[in-house]
């Protein structure tokens, strides 16, 4: 018990690293600012608050990548997904939970363990008495925190996303499509090509889409030039976008070469696997149903699973790929880790199981073991390769877990996908939580005791 480690941030990330170390025999001392001072959506006292939605998404861990992190979480004794399951409300194949329950039992958890001590206060500087520290101060960040962090990563600390949807590139068609960057500098796009009427078409469709409003205090929002919502280039002039991120110059179309699209729609690589592709320029706040509908209209993309769709929020989070080591450690102070949303990962169940892994490094690295990494096959392995350096960190923006993340289950080339090889969808997410499940048990027997 002479082993300390400190925490900043009782939500679902400090809570589970708090967790996982105290179990490990680490004394652990964990600050919380509420009630002291509050976050513009946390309302309670407790820890592993949930400020909006009560549901931890599909809980189907053989053909939903969420479900499976669920269940990697519970092979690792989440008391997290402990407290998920004590207080499950019933929600279909979603895990959904009463939150007042739900919260109170962490708070029991954590607050009765020997191995943590809870102070509840605002933690303004990192403390620097030569143990490690954990920060999982979330999405909001207190502003006096986020300077501190600022002294150490400078302008890789971002206070709000743009996020453009993210969709798989086995769902692109390719015989719509075509491989070109502009002026045939290489071939590093995908585009998507309109004719005049279809992009008229799309513009009308972005003006009448529905908006997710603000929050009240997110209203000062700013909107980045290079950044600006689709709709609301749309919204400047019918042909802003065609003179922006849907400029047609440069490029032609291979499949009708004498045909010069009126507007093209380009996608490029979002991760080192080449599975997942962003829509270029495209972050928007469009409404998700509205963003499904109104994309799925661009040539190509008709049958497009999306990864992730668009938004525009406060968020604070770190640019990850570039500053953290593979053990969530800052490479430039390896003392200090990060854990949960703050790391660019987004989610309840995405940033307990970074919480989850970041406790469980540390309390290794006390005890002087070296940890072998979770698979990339497996949902937290997928998701750690991401945010550690796999994501790409000129275009960095918070992800969800999803398939896309894993290595494919046969080698993909730019051509040749899987969809075209006839592998079936359903059989597809089988066969890639098969492999997770077994790799992931593998991984638990190289764990150190
Ligand atoms: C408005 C809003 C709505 C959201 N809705 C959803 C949703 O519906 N579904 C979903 O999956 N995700 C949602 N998210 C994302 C969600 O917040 C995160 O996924 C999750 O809460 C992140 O967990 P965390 O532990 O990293 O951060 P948090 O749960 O936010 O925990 C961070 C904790 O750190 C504390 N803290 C902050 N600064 C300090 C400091 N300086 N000193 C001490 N303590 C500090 C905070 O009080 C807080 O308790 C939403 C986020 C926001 C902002």
């Amino acid at each position: 018990m002479n082993k300390k480690l400190h925490i900043i941030g009782g939500g679902l990330a400090g809570s589970e690293a708090a967790w996982q170390a105290a179990n490990a025999g680490i004394a652990v001392t964990l600050y919380e600012m509420r009630p002291m001072r509050g976050t513009d959506a946390h309302i309670s006292e407790w820890l592993g608050e949930l400020v909006c939605s009560n549901s931890f998404r599909s809980d189907d861990a053989q053909t939903n990548a969420v479900g499976l992190c669920h269940a990697e979480l519970r092979d690792m004794d989440s008391l997290i997904m402990k407290a998920a399951d004590a207080h499950k409300l019933p929600a279909g194949t979603a895990l959904a939970v009463d939150r007042e329950g739900f919260a109170q039992t962490i708070t029991k958890h954590i607050t009765a363990h020997p191995n943590i001590t809870l102070h509840r206060q605002e933690v303004e500087a990192i403390p620097d008495d030569g143990a490690p520290v954990i920060i999982a101060t979330g999405p909001l960040t207190s502003p006096a925190l986020s300077a501190a962090i600022a002294v150490h990563v400078g302008d890789k600390l971002a206070f709000f996303d743009a996020i453009a949807p993210i969709l798989y590139h086995d769902s692109i068609d390719m015989d719509i499509c075509w491989w070109q960057s502009r002026y045939d500098k290489g071939k590093d796009y995908i585009n998507c090509p309109m004719d005049e009427t279809q992009y008229n078409d799309f513009i009308d469709a972005l003006l009448a889409g529905d908006k997710t409003d603000f929050k009240e205090w997110e209203e000062d929002t700013p909107y980045f030039n290079g950044c600006l919502p689709i709709e609301v280039m749309a919204a400047r002039g019918r042909e802003t976008l065609r003179h922006g991120p849907m400029k047609p110059r440069g490029l032609t179309n291979e499949h009708a070469p004498t045909i010069k699209p009126y507007g093209v729609v380009q996608l490029r690589q979002d991760n080192a696997l080449g599975t997942l592709f962003n829509m270029v320029g495209f972050q928007t706040k469009l409404k998700h149903g509205s963003q499904t509908q109104i994309f799925k209209t661009i040539p190509g993309l008709a049958d497009a699973r999306f990864a992730r769709l668009g938004g525009l929020h406060r968020n604070t989070f770190l640019n990850s790929p570039s500053l953290l080591d593979r053990f969530l450690r800052l490479k430039s102070a390896p003392h200090i880790r990060f854990a949960g949303q703050i790391t660019g990962v987004e989610g309840y169940v995405e940033s307990t199981a970074i919480g989850l892994m970041a406790g469980k490094f540390a309390a290794y690295e006390l005890a002087g073991q070296t940890p072998t990494l979770p698979p990339a096959t497996t949902a937290f392995g997928a998701l750690l390769a991401h945010i550690t350096g796999d994501g790409d960190a000129s275009t960095f923006q918070p992800m969800n877990i999803n398939f896309g993340l894993m290595p494919p289950l046969k080698t993909i080339t730019k051509y040749i996908t899987e969809k075209k090889r006839g592998v079936k969808k359903q059989n597809r997410k089988l066969t890639l939580t098969n492999r997770a499940r077994k790799d992931f048990a593998d991984w638990q027997t190289t764990l150190p005791l």
